[in-house]
Protein backbone atom coordinates (compact mmCIF):
# COMPACT_ATOMS: atom_id res chain seq x y z
CA UNK A 1 0.00 0.00 0.00
CA UNK A 2 1.39 3.51 -1.10
CA UNK A 3 1.05 6.19 1.71
CA UNK A 4 -0.21 9.29 -0.65
CA UNK A 5 -1.83 11.01 2.19
CA UNK A 6 1.29 13.17 3.53
CA UNK A 7 4.31 14.11 1.41
CA UNK A 8 7.84 11.91 1.85
CA UNK A 9 10.73 14.08 1.54
CA UNK A 10 12.78 11.07 0.77
CA UNK A 11 10.79 9.70 -2.60
CA UNK A 12 13.23 8.83 -5.54
CA UNK A 13 11.74 12.21 -7.11
CA UNK A 14 12.29 14.21 -4.43
CA UNK A 15 15.88 13.05 -4.27
CA UNK A 16 16.20 13.38 -8.16
CA UNK A 17 15.03 17.47 -7.65
CA UNK A 18 17.57 17.69 -5.17
CA UNK A 19 19.97 16.70 -7.06
CA UNK A 20 20.92 14.03 -4.67
CA UNK A 21 20.35 10.68 -7.56
CA UNK A 22 21.42 11.64 -11.47
CA UNK A 23 18.57 11.63 -13.98
CA UNK A 24 18.91 12.02 -17.60
CA UNK A 25 16.62 15.63 -17.98
CA UNK A 26 14.76 16.21 -20.98
CA UNK A 27 13.25 19.39 -20.03
CA UNK A 28 13.03 21.95 -17.30
CA UNK A 29 11.37 25.45 -16.41
CA UNK A 30 10.60 27.24 -13.13
CA UNK A 31 7.51 24.78 -12.73
CA UNK A 32 8.03 21.38 -14.12
CA UNK A 33 11.39 18.86 -14.42
CA UNK A 34 11.11 16.33 -16.91
CA UNK A 35 13.60 13.45 -17.26
CA UNK A 36 13.66 9.63 -18.98
CA UNK A 37 12.00 7.00 -17.39
CA UNK A 38 14.40 4.44 -15.97
CA UNK A 39 12.09 1.73 -17.44
CA UNK A 40 10.82 2.74 -20.37
CA UNK A 41 7.96 1.51 -21.79
CA UNK A 42 7.76 3.06 -25.54
CA UNK A 43 10.63 4.45 -27.08
CA UNK A 44 9.99 8.11 -25.43
CA UNK A 45 9.06 7.52 -21.98
CA UNK A 46 9.10 11.27 -19.85
CA UNK A 47 8.61 11.72 -16.57
CA UNK A 48 6.82 15.24 -15.81
CA UNK A 49 6.80 16.43 -12.25
CA UNK A 50 6.01 19.70 -10.81
CA UNK A 51 8.96 20.98 -8.74
CA UNK A 52 6.40 21.82 -6.00
CA UNK A 53 5.40 18.94 -3.20
CA UNK A 54 2.23 17.16 -4.27
CA UNK A 55 2.12 13.08 -3.25
CA UNK A 56 -0.21 12.48 -5.96
CA UNK A 57 -2.95 13.80 -8.89
CA UNK A 58 -5.34 13.98 -5.86
CA UNK A 59 -3.00 16.39 -3.44
CA UNK A 60 -2.43 18.97 -6.98
CA UNK A 61 -6.18 19.02 -8.10
CA UNK A 62 -7.23 19.44 -3.81
CA UNK A 63 -4.25 22.18 -2.98
CA UNK A 64 -2.58 23.68 -5.94
CA UNK A 65 -3.76 27.43 -6.54
CA UNK A 66 -5.39 27.59 -10.28
CA UNK A 67 -2.14 29.34 -11.66
CA UNK A 68 0.07 26.68 -10.80
CA UNK A 69 -1.95 23.89 -12.25
CA UNK A 70 -1.99 25.80 -15.20
CA UNK A 71 1.60 26.30 -15.30
CA UNK A 72 1.97 22.91 -15.13
CA UNK A 73 0.02 21.76 -17.83
CA UNK A 74 1.23 24.22 -20.34
CA UNK A 75 4.57 23.16 -19.35
CA UNK A 76 3.29 19.66 -20.47
CA UNK A 77 2.10 20.85 -23.73
CA UNK A 78 5.48 22.50 -24.42
CA UNK A 79 7.67 19.56 -24.04
CA UNK A 80 5.16 17.94 -26.99
CA UNK A 81 6.37 20.68 -28.82
CA UNK A 82 10.00 20.14 -27.60
CA UNK A 83 9.80 16.91 -29.06
CA UNK A 84 7.55 17.17 -31.78
CA UNK A 85 4.95 14.47 -30.74
CA UNK A 86 2.76 16.08 -33.55
CA UNK A 87 1.78 12.35 -34.51
CA UNK A 88 0.58 11.95 -30.52
CA UNK A 89 1.28 10.51 -27.05
CA UNK A 90 -0.39 9.87 -24.00
CA UNK A 91 0.04 11.17 -21.07
CA UNK A 92 -0.49 8.95 -17.47
CA UNK A 93 -0.97 9.82 -13.80
CA UNK A 94 -0.99 7.08 -11.64
CA UNK A 95 -2.99 7.48 -8.12
CA UNK A 96 -2.62 5.18 -5.02
CA UNK A 97 -2.28 1.62 -4.85
CA UNK A 98 -5.31 0.51 -7.22
CA UNK A 99 -3.76 2.90 -9.71
CA UNK A 100 -0.28 1.12 -9.34
CA UNK A 101 1.40 4.38 -8.04
CA UNK A 102 4.82 3.92 -6.67
CA UNK A 103 6.47 6.83 -6.04
CA UNK A 104 4.37 9.06 -4.06
CA UNK A 105 5.61 12.41 -5.82
CA UNK A 106 3.05 13.32 -8.66
CA UNK A 107 4.14 12.75 -12.21
CA UNK A 108 3.00 12.63 -15.14
CA UNK A 109 3.89 9.65 -18.02
CA UNK A 110 4.49 10.80 -21.44
CA UNK A 111 4.92 8.16 -23.77
CA UNK A 112 5.09 7.87 -27.77
CA UNK A 113 7.85 7.21 -30.15
CA UNK A 114 6.00 4.92 -31.50
CA UNK A 115 1.69 3.48 -31.93
CA UNK A 116 1.75 2.28 -28.55
CA UNK A 117 -1.31 0.72 -28.34
CA UNK A 118 -4.95 0.33 -27.11
CA UNK A 119 -5.09 1.10 -23.01
CA UNK A 120 -4.36 -2.23 -21.41
CA UNK A 121 -5.95 -3.04 -18.45
CA UNK A 122 -4.50 -6.48 -16.96
P1 LIG B 1 4.38 5.02 -11.06
O1 LIG B 1 4.16 3.54 -10.99
O2 LIG B 1 3.33 5.73 -11.84
O3 LIG B 1 4.60 5.62 -9.69
O4 LIG B 1 5.70 5.22 -11.89
C1 LIG B 1 6.96 5.35 -11.34
C2 LIG B 1 7.93 5.36 -12.48
O5 LIG B 1 9.16 5.87 -12.02
C3 LIG B 1 8.21 3.99 -13.09
O6 LIG B 1 7.90 4.01 -14.48
C4 LIG B 1 9.72 3.79 -12.86
O7 LIG B 1 10.35 3.14 -13.92
C5 LIG B 1 10.20 5.22 -12.70
N1 LIG B 1 11.40 5.41 -11.90
C6 LIG B 1 11.65 4.95 -10.65
N2 LIG B 1 12.85 5.36 -10.22
C7 LIG B 1 13.37 6.12 -11.22
C8 LIG B 1 14.59 6.85 -11.38
N3 LIG B 1 15.54 6.88 -10.44
N4 LIG B 1 14.79 7.51 -12.55
C9 LIG B 1 13.85 7.50 -13.51
N5 LIG B 1 12.67 6.83 -13.41
C10 LIG B 1 12.44 6.16 -12.28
Amino acid sequence: MIDITKYDENNVFAKILRNEIPSKKVFENDFVYAFEDINPQAPIHILIIPKSKYCSFNDFSENAENNSIGDVIRSINKIVKLLKLENGYRIITNVGTNGCQEVPHLHFHLLSGKQIGRLVVT
